[in-house]
């Protein structure tokens, strides 16, 4: 019979092992999602965008959820590193015979985000926030994922927001999900600018 301990080391992931790097292979681009309820997925999605820009690759974010603050601090700062910035509700057209405006301006913002995606002009494209609108039932799942298969490999794309929808999350090569393990807010701090905006 064989040592309990010994099976166990057997059935530990293969991260505990080294691997050979010649068994990896390398993709033309990626699918990334941040989701969670902690802190940090937009920031982990535009500290990729600053790698991105460092190997000058045209970058480009939409944002589906306008912030109320005006020009939020990464705005101000990716703008200058070249980062294409489209936020909803500016820019783009729009006509709202039967959608309410948020509505409107979300579904606009998707349109928009497919064209880009599909032009491939931008090696790297963040939709910020996008998880929402897809949740509210205002922008359809299965139109994003059809987007993301169908892109032009070489686009990869950053998707951000609380519970992303699952058949995103297959479609991703990697998703990290934020834990809220303490969030300020909650001890009754309000967001602060030049940490949360
Ligand atoms: P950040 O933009 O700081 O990376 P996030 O993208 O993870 O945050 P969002 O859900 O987009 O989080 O939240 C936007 C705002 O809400 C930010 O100001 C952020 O600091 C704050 N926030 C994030 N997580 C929490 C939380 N668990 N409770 C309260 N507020 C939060
Ligand atoms: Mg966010």
């Amino acid at each position: 019979m064989s040592d309990a301990g010994q099976d166990r080391d057997h059935d530990e992931p293969r991260r505990e092992r080294p691997y050979d790097r010649r068994e990896l292979r390398s993709a033309p681009s990626l699918v990334l999602v941040s989701t969670g309820h902690g802190k940090g997925k937009s920031t982990a999605a535009f500290g990729t965008l600053l790698r991105s820009r460092g190997r000058d690759w045209p970058t480009a974010c939409v944002q589906f959820l306008k912030s109320g603050k005006w020009r939020t601090g990464e705005e101000a700062m990716l703008r200058q590193l070249g980062v294409e910035w489209f936020s909803a509700g500016d820019g783009f057209s729009w006509d709202s015979t039967d959608l309410d405006e948020s509505r409107a301006k979300a579904v606009a913002a998707w349109e928009f985000s497919a064209g880009l995606l599909a032009a491939g002009e931008h090696r790297m494209v963040l939709l910020d926030e996008i998880s929402y609108p897809m949740n509210w039932g205002w922008i359809e799942v299965d139109a994003v994922v059809a987007a993301l298969r169908e892109r032009p490999e070489h686009v990869s794309v950053f998707l951000t927001g609380r519970e992303m929808p699952q058949p995103v999350i297959d479609v991703a090569d990697t998703v990290t999900e934020m834990v809220a393990v303490k969030h300020a807010f909650q001890q009754g701090i309000r967001a602060r600018r030049g940490i949360d905006y």
